[in-house]
């Protein structure tokens, strides 16, 4: 098995696979748009994961964290309270730091994202941390600095080897404070000017890492950790800065002043590329950004089909400061708030009143366009909640398990939405739904708190509307009652694959058989829109498969007309909806379902969009 993988590994990180593709945003994997070099070229080819689009071709900037000196193994009596007060110094000069990257980080993409350093200086001051490392600098006359190392790598060891992602990225996190109060022992100063417009190579990088870069026109970024969901991929996207993540240990074989070429769309980063790789990427980027100006022209116009169809396009959020960028991008509405984002460090969940401020803030800079919400879809992959660890936590206690199991969580976040609905643009979106019992559960709940709210005659507030996540089989399976029972449902596909193939999302060694065009998944996304159409239940797909231009067709087909997508996206797709007629898009869906493996599904979707 060891073996196994550890091929596996190889061949994901440095691939040539060939393949071809005409579309300028159309995914494409390494070498696909360029040759193999020359027998003595040194051009090399590797594949991580996008996770934050766009092309850069420059100069390589290998960051290496500051460690401090670690020659010092044991300390004088005398120096002891020096020692310790040295420690506390380097806490508070780590705090500084910390606040002025926060303070960077709202100027730049406003209050969301800076909820991550306020849980980083948290850390700072958490007393059972903190005293053991002092006491333990008195008492073992260590110095601060390996004291520091083993008090926090004993944490970081639970969390890296954790099955749960978060806890896997909240290391990352741990691991920055470490380096950071280690190097202010040393009183080095923190390294983040760089020269203007280098591409930022690291075998791990700090959401404050990226932040402080930005500021000197970083081209790009390369990690050797890292998932397309993690914080660090959030925050490039949001900046618009190309990032490519998961490339095992690329950041040891390359050196500082190495020419790259980094693709965020495909994953494919090229190193000493030849003039011909370069002259191909330049052609591609500019062809992505003249498609990009001409898309953007049209997104502010309704999309229809050839044939006249009006087919509605909204965004997916994370946090309200991503509201100002929906209109502009032409999106109709917010399809998908993902509300656990508001629970910030693991399990600290806002108060119905800090909720209702931040939903009604929402309602109203969005007003009277339309705004899920989606209940907090805690647990699992996501955010943590569980105080007990689980052996399986992406089939344990998630999303609306634990809120019928925790029902205050539940009542405060549906009063918090009923009471923001003043005008009337709000509904409740639940996340993993298995059968009608759980949305009978939230629509009693809601009914309950409704009346109580609106008892008094106060308020005029209509009561939102209830949709469901369809994104685990037993809700495909149960489709005719689950839309005879939601006023809408959404088909969130990241799960659906997930579960459907028993494939882990965030899995990299069986990443490959993450497919979203199985002939499974086509099979029930068919299944799913037609039910609800039959049975005049809305219908939206806010997973990823709706932000796939190859998908697109196949979806108008099935009967979609409502997407909820990634913002940035939208433009792209509004564009190429104009390009299909719905009778020729039933006659491609009819075709696919015959289909019995994705390569086919693939190859009959790329020649119809070939064909376009
Ligand atoms: C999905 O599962 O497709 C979805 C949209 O939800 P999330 O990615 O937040 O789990
Ligand atoms: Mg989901």
């Amino acid at each position: 098995m060891l073996a196994h993988s550890s091929q596996m590994t190889t061949h994901l990180f440095k691939t040539s696979i060939m393949s071809k593709n005409n579309h300028p945003l159309i995914s494409t994997s390494c070498r696909s748009i360029t040759p193999e070099p020359p027998v003595n070229s040194n051009e090399e080819c590797y594949t991580g994961i996008g996770a934050s689009r766009g092309i850069s071709i420059g100069e390589c900037y290998v960051f290496v964290k500051e460690k401090g000196d670690h020659n010092i193994k044991e300390l004088h009596e005398k120096n002891i309270s020096e020692e310790i007060e040295k420690f506390f110094t380097a806490l508070l000069r780590s705090e500084k730091e910390l606040k002025k990257i926060e303070r960077v980080t709202i100027r730049k993409l406003g209050k969301g994202y800076s909820n991550l350093f306020q849980a980083q200086i948290m850390m700072l001051h958490d007393p059972v941390l903190i005293d053991a490392i002092a006491e333990r600098i008195g008492s073992e006359r260590k110095p601060a600095h390996l004291v520091i190392e083993e008090e926090f790598d004993h944490y970081l060891e639970k969390f890296v080897n954790s099955n749960d992602v978060i806890f896997q990225e909240r290391a990352d996190d741990l691991q920055d404070i470490k380096n950071r109060i280690i190097r202010n022992l040393h009183i080095k100063k923190l390294n983040s000017w760089l020269s203007e417009g280098v591409i930022v190579a690291a075998d791990i990088l700090s959401p404050a890492d990226i932040i402080l870069f930005s500021r000197n026109n970083i081209k790009g970024f390369v990690t050797d950790s890292g998932g397309s969901t993690s914080h660090i991929s959030l925050i490039c996207k949001s900046l618009n800065i190309p990032i490519v993540v998961g490339l095992g240990n690329f950041s040891q074989k390359i050196t500082t002043g190495m020419q790259v070429i980094i693709d965020g769309s495909t994953g494919t980063v090229i190193t000493n590329p030849e003039e011909k790789t370069i002259a191909q990427y330049i052609s591609k980027k500019e062809a992505e950004k003249k498609y990009e100006e001409d898309t953007s022209l049209t997104a502010m116009l309704p999309a229809t089909t050839k044939c006249g169809i009006r087919i509605t396009f909204n965004a997916n959020i994370d946090f309200k400061e991503e509201l100002h960028a929906v209109s502009p991008a032409g999106a109709e509405g917010v399809g998908l708030f993902r509300s656990e984002n508001l629970i910030t460090n693991g399990n600290n969940v806002p108060k119905e009143s800090e909720q209702f401020s931040y939903y009604l803030e929402m309602a109203e800079m969005i007003s009277p366009m339309p705004l899920d919400v989606r209940l907090f879809d805690i647990g699992g992959d996501k955010l943590i909640y569980s105080p007990v660890k689980e052996p399986n936590p992406n089939l344990g206690w998630r999303g609306i398990r634990i809120l019928i199991d925790l029902p205050e969580i539940l009542d405060n976040q549906l009063r918090a939405i009923i009471r923001a609905n003043i005008h009337g643009n709000l509904a409740i979106l639940i996340p993993m739904i298995i059968s009608v019992d759980e949305i009978r559960h939230v629509r009693t709940a809601v009914d309950k708190h409704y009346s109580e709210l609106t008892r008094a005659g106060e308020w005029e507030i209509e009561k939102p509307g209830v949709g469901a996540m369809v994104e685990v089989p037993a809700a495909v399976e149960l489709i005719e009652e689950i839309t005879k029972c939601a006023d809408f449902i959404s088909i969130g596909t990241n799960d659906l694959t997930q579960y459907t193939l028993a494939v882990d999302r965030n899995n990299v060694i069986v990443q490959s058989l993450f497919e979203k065009f199985h002939p499974a998944i086509i099979r029930q996304l068919h299944r799913v829109i037609q039910t609800a159409n039959k049975n005049h239940c809305k219908v939206i797909i806010c997973g990823d498969m709706g932000s796939d231009p190859l998908a697109l067709p196949y979806l108008l087909g099935c009967g979609l007309r409502r997407f909820s997508v990634v913002t940035s996206d939208i433009p792209k797709l509004k564009s190429l909806v104009s390009r299909y007629s719905i009778a020729e898009t039933e006659a491609l869906a009819i075709e696919c379902l015959k289909l019995d493996t994705s390569s086919k599904i693939k190859a009959r979707l790329e020649a119809f969009q070939a064909d376009h």
